[in-house]
């Protein structure tokens, strides 16, 4: 079986459905998320943090 990636943020134990890389950080901050620990060059994240922190992104990207 392969491993199965659990989401980074803290507190939540939902399995990972994305992978994003660093560049996400400041809109995970935004969000006053956690992660577990310090993010490797991949950061695991479930379906729900995904979104949120993809929201995030993409209004902020659109004020260009
Ligand atoms: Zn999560």
């Amino acid at each position: 079986m392969m491993d199965e990636k659990i989401c980074a943020i803290e507190g939540c134990n939902e399995p990972a459905s994305k992978e994003v890389d660093r560049s996400f950080l400041p809109f995970i901050q935004e969000l006053k998320l956690r992660l577990k620990e310090e993010p490797g060059k991949k950061i695991p994240l479930c379906r729900r943090h995904y979104k949120m922190v993809k929201q995030v992104r993409d209004a902020q990207l659109s004020r260009f």
